[in-house]
């Protein structure tokens, strides 16, 4: 209880499968005191070139401490996302904590939607999310927790290590590790739902109830080992 959620949701339809994942971590999560945010990218038309609020505000949430060093470096980043005047202005702003960050996603051409990879692109700047020399476990993101959820067109054989696609976890490599955890951020197992299309409506049920079974002990999980040999040994 207590526990400040984020979640990022890259789907367009509220009726997909992930939008009903979606919609069980909030009711989940909030059911356990949790406060939940969430950033619902295509609603906030984050592909689009305008300033969006809504991005700033997220900006304030993932950081807690200090207020951000503003360099060279981030500064042409939130100008090129259009974000510089929002951000100054907010610049000062008490900024919430977060404890946790995760992502609902179904998953494209072996990774993020491109508005997800956007938001990674344009949130987890340097000098907020990592700087020179503080990257991995000493990435400025740290004790924070992390999930990729996601859900596939292929089947679990598809992504094992001698199916067509290889492991799922040579897709996670670029993800958690490259992403989350050279922010700082600490990995949970992810939760993939496999060809969510393909299977009965009885079984789309069981994959929705494993996920709220999941989130009950959520809090109690210890991270992976994000290490090179978690993907590839
Ligand atoms: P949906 O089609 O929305 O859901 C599946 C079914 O579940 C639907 O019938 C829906 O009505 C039903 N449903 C929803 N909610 C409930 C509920 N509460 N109870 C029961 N049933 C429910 N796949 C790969 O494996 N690898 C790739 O590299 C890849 N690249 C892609 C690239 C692009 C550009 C696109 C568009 C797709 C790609 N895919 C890939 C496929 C994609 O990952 C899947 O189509 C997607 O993950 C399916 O999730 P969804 O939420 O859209 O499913
Ligand atoms: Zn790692």
């Amino acid at each position: 209880p207590g526990k400040k959620v984020l979640i990022v949701y890259a789907h367009q339809e509220p009726k997909s499968f992930n939008g009903s994942l979606l919609k069980i971590a909030v009711e989940e999560l909030t059911k356990q005191g949790c406060s939940v945010t969430v950033s619902d990218l295509y609603a906030m038309h984050l592909g689009g070139s305008p300033p969006m609020p809504q991005v700033v505000s997220v900006l304030w949430m993932l950081r807690d401490g200090p207020e951000m060093t503003v360099n060279r470096k981030n500064l042409s980043s939130f100008c090129k996302a259009g974000l510089l005047p929002l951000l100054t202005g907010s610049w000062k702003k008490a900024g919430t904590r977060f404890h946790f960050l995760s992502a609902q996603f179904p998953l494209f051409w072996f990774s993020m939607p491109a508005i997800l990879k956007g938001w990674m692109d344009r949130v987890l700047v340097q000098g907020f999310a990592y700087d020179l020399s503080k990257s991995y476990d000493g990435g400025l993101l740290q004790d924070k927790l992390s999930l990729f959820s996601f859900t596939t067109g292929g089947t679990t054989e598809m992504y094992s290590k001698g199916g067509i696609g290889g492991d799922i976890r040579y897709v996670l490599w670029p993800m958690q590790h490259g992403i989350m955890h050279f922010c700082g951020l600490k990995v949970l197992e992810p939760h993939i739902c496999y060809a969510p299309e393909n299977v009965s409506v009885e079984k789309r049920k069981e994959m929705l109830s494993a996920w709220t079974q999941r989130l009950k002990t959520l809090w109690k999980e210890e991270p992976i080992d994000c290490s090179p040999e978690w993907y590839f040994k």
